[in-house]
Parts: C-alpha cells; sequence; structure tokens
C-alpha cells in the first residue's frame, strides 16, 4: 500500500512538472511583455544584454534565458568582466567564451571581454562599484539596451566578483543612471536543496513569485551542455555533476531590481 502511494506521488509530482513546464514555455512571451511594458513606451523589441563576471557564468547559470531569449529572436549582448585569468588561463578561457556564445547564439560581435587590471578574476578581490557601474551603464547606452539580466545579491554561488555586479547594477538602479526604458533583472540565487535537483525543481520556482521564469526543454538542455562543454580548462569532475544536477541548467527565475528617481543628479 506505501508503496503504492509513494509511486503515485511521484508520478504526480512528474506529471506536475511537465505541466508546469508546458504552462512556463507558452507563457515566456508574455512576461517578456509585461516586463518591457512597465517601463517603455510599446517598445516590445528586446535588446538584452547579460552581465556576467567569469568565463563560464553565461552557460553555467543563464543559458536557459540566453537560449529561450534567442528562440524568441531578442538581441541578445553578453559583458563579462574579466578573461577569468585567476590560474593564468585568460587567453584560452576568452575562446572558450566566444565559442559557448556560438553555441548559445551569441554572436562574437555581440560579446565584450574585459581584462582590466583594477577587475581580476579573484574571490578575495573587492571590484570597485563606480568602475563597474560605469562600464555597464557605457554598454546600455551604447546597445540601447532595454533589458539588463544579472546576478542577485547571492550571486548564485556566492563569489565575490558575482556579487559585486548586483551592487553596481542596483547603484545604478538607486541613482537613477539607468535609461527610462531599461529594466534590471537579478537573477534569483536558491538554496542548495533547490540548486541540485535539476528540472524538479520547477514546482518549487511556480510557488514561489518571479517576475520572469525562464524553462529548457530537453533540446535545450542540450544546447546548454555544449555551451558548457566549450569550456575545456574547466571541466573537472564536479562540473560533470553540475551539468547534470544544477536547476541553472534548465530553469532561470528573475526578480525586478527596483529603480529610484531617474536623472538624479548627483553633486
Ligand atoms: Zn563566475
Amino acid at each position: 500500500m506505501s508503496i503504492y502511494l509513494v509511486f503515485c506521488s511521484v508520478l504526480s509530482y512528474l506529471v506536475w512538472t511537465i505541466c508546469l513546464y508546458y504552462r512556463h514555455r507558452r507563457a515566456l512571451g508574455k512576461s517578456l511583455n509585461r516586463v518591457l511594458k512597465a517601463f517603455s513606451s510599446g517598445d516590445t523589441d528586446i535588446r538584452a544584454l547579460v552581465v556576467t563576471a567569469h568565463p563560464d557564468d553565461e552557460c553555467m547559470f543563464f543559458a536557459p534565458t540566453i537560449i529561450r531569449l534567442v528562440e524568441l529572436k531578442a538581441c541578445i549582448h553578453l559583458l563579462c568582466l574579466s578573461e577569468g585569468n585567476y590560474y593564468k588561463q585568460g587567453a584560452q578561457r576568452k575562446q572558450e567564451l566566444l565559442n559557448s556564445c556560438a553555441v548559445l547564439g551569441i554572436p562574437a560581435s555581440r560579446v565584450t571581454i574585459l581584462d582590466h587590471k583594477k577587475l581580476p578574476d579573484d574571490p578575495k578581490a573587492e571590484w570597485s562599484v563606480s568602475l563597474v557601474s560605469s562600464v555597464i551603464v557605457r554598454h546600455i547606452r551604447h546597445h540601447c539596451i532595454n533589458m539588463v539580466l544579472t546576478f542577485d545579491g547571492r550571486g548564485v554561488s556566492g563569489h565575490a566578483n558575482h556579487t559585486a555586479i548586483h551592487k553596481a547594477v542596483s547603484h545604478l538602479a538607486s541613482t537613477g543612471q539607468v535609461p527610462n526604458d531599461c529594466c534590471l533583472l537579478s537573477l534569483v540565487t536558491v538554496g542548495l536543496l533547490r540548486k541540485y535537483i535539476a528540472f524538479l525543481e520547477l514546482p518549487l520556482s511556480w510557488l514561489l513569485s518571479s517576475c520572469l521564469c525562464c524553462v529548457l526543454g530537453s533540446q535545450g538542455y542540450r544546447q546548454a551542455k555544449a555551451a558548457m562543454l566549450c569550456h575545456r580548462t574547466q571541466l573537472l569532475w564536479f562540473r560533470y555533476l553540475y551539468i547534470t544536477f544544477s536547476r541553472y541548467m534548465f530553469i532561470n527565475t528573475f526578480q525586478m531590481i527596483p529603480q529610484g528617481p531617474k536623472n538624479l543628479k548627483i553633486y
């Protein structure tokens, strides 16, 4: 009897997950329009900027978003703030990032990789909020970006370079330096248990509200995995576990970063 109950529960959970998957796939276009309409005057063409700290962040954490936005014909730019030179492999990692972006659907012409001595790939380095925010806002203006996607205050893995980007974007938001039609979204960090149950995490993401949810099916997952495999210097054994079990290979949820008064003059 108890085995029968367990079997029914597992089956129900799987069916619920699959139903939610199809529901989210259909709803993404509407969710994006709703987010954009809150900021723009009817312009629903997406010009998105994904801001990351290291080569491999784009596929480890943002692959579901990038793949789904590319499917919806969005124009996506990637700004990676370091070459990932912690182990002196910067040149190689730069090429790996370009290869990964090609797999995800971002052409090299829309990828910017910084190599700035004040922005080293180092969890102990404190990146300057003013420097990072000035780089990001220049990028937003230059490419007429209307959607910025980056880490939240916990940076998914807690890496100091990830959280530094969130601080910089929050600074831009609170000081009104972001163009009026541009929305700012932060990738939700989930706890350890939720992080490693792969696509089975979807019902939990659905229960906890977010303003945007991007979900991959089996084809999208294969694409995300192929992008991960481009980062050959990073393919240690635990990366393969990450590829198999991380919910960030299947699901991304975002919250809006609240913005302060626009055009604030700072003296
Ligand atoms: Zn990183």
